[in-house]
């Protein structure tokens, strides 16, 4: 049989067996609705709810009362902006508001900017420089009086680069400006610290931590500001009326779960995947000629490999590569019709871009599997 090696974990993750275990009673015995207030099965639901709440702010060290659970990373970074817009909207009708993001965020993020564009919103993309960060030069020159709002991706989910988000945090913050981070690629990778960190809203989704999809938070700041947002989503008033439909239980147990699995093994788990990804990016760089690998040398996850290769374009090579779940960054979501723009934020040509492919290493990425890509990576581009 052959065998097939996954190294795509920025994409997503398998869901960590212990957190299905955890998740499975709540589909069958457990159903119930967390907002049946009347009995049992009402009472069940509410108390793993407010248990995984307690798990998710644990890893994040804020209070429980300020997460919000949404269907993940999308939802999140779509609800900080308009219901930010629309709360400041309504308090000053005639106020313009001034949105400065990057070029190098999630779609989720760039393509919900340009609907708020739309809306009459002024939004600015802040060029990135060569290793995809956002400088805080280019975030202190770009602030104007009518800026509300900064968001900035944590870790990129292409080619691994951290922005230096205590510093923009406090940038904001001076600047009485709300920050906003997707931190999708961060939570379970690094610690955090809300408590210290001056990040007014955050976003995640738990498929990309070993729970399951369909699931994740938004950080809603409490204290030093106290941040207002308006729903995006209105109903039966579920998540303090800010976030309403009936709670996704297993997926939120899920969601605590991987999270607390995440607090206790976050720190020797990122010294392993260190290793493999030092041993794969080194031997990439000396053993394939004229081959690249993107995003910062230093500031960067230790999961993720963006590597360009010195070919015309990677599609000659592609069937080589086909027991390797990788990604290729080059290709949009169903078919390879636009480059990417992370890529070309960081300066990279089409012909680059197209010869660019991401390697993200997770939880059961093995030495062996890592030698293994080594030697089909040798083949196909040497
Ligand atoms: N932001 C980042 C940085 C991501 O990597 C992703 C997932 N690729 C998202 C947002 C969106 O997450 P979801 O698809 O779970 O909504």
């Amino acid at each position: 049989m052959i065998k097939k090696i996954y190294l795509d974990y920025n994409a997503t993750t398998p869901v960590d067996p212990k957190v299905l275990d955890k998740m499975l009673p709540y589909f069958t015995e457990n159903f119930g609705n967390p907002s049946s207030a009347n009995h049992s099965w009402g009472w069940t639901a509410e108390s793993a709810v407010k248990k995984s709440r307690e798990q998710v702010a644990s890893l994040l060290n804020c209070r429980p009362q300020e997460l919000f659970f949404t269907s993940g990373a999308s939802e999140s970074n779509n609800w900080m902006l308009f219901g930010l817009v629309s709360k400041l909207k309504q308090e000053n009708p005639n106020e313009k508001i001034h949105i400065l993001t990057s070029r190098a965020e999630h779609s989720s993020i760039i393509n919900s900017m340009k609907a708020a564009q739309e809306l009459g919103v002024e939004v600015e993309f802040l060029p990135v420089n060569s290793y995809g960060q956002v400088e805080l030069e280019t975030i202190k020159k770009s602030i104007k009086s009518h800026t509300k709002l900064i968001s900035v991706i944590w870790i990129n989910n292409e080619i691994g680069t951290i922005n230096p988000i205590q510093e923009i945090g406090e940038v904001a913050h001076a600047n009485k400006i709300y920050f906003h981070t997707d931190a999708t690629q961060a939570v379970g990778k690094l610690p955090i610290n809300l408590k210290q960190l001056k990040i007014d809203l955050l976003s995640f989704s738990g498929h990309k931590l070993y729970g399951p999809k369909g699931i994740g938070a938004l950080f809603i700041r409490h204290s030093n500001p106290f941040v207002e947002i308006n729903p995006l989503i209105y109903g039966g008033g579920q998540e303090q009326g800010q976030r309403s439909g009936t709670l996704n239980v297993p997926g939120i147990v899920g969601l605590g779960e991987a999270c607390e699995i995440c607090k206790n093994e976050m720190s020797f788990e990122s010294i392993r995947i260190k290793k493999l990804h030092d041993y794969l990016t080194e031997r990439i760089l000396s053993e394939i000629p004229g081959c690249q690998i993107n995003g910062h040398p230093s500031e960067r996850a230790t999961n993720c490999i963006s590597a360009t290769f010195n070919q015309t374009s990677i599609d000659l090579v592609l069937p080589k590569l086909s027991t390797l779940g990788i990604s290729m960054s080059a290709a949009c979501g169903s078919g390879r019709t636009h480059i990417s723009h992370v890529l070309q934020a960081i300066g990279l040509t089409e012909l680059q871009a197209n010869s660019t492919i991401r390697i993200s290493l997770g939880r059961w990425t093995s030495e062996d599997e890592i030698k293994e890509t080594f030697s089909i990576l040798k083949a196909a581009f040497t």
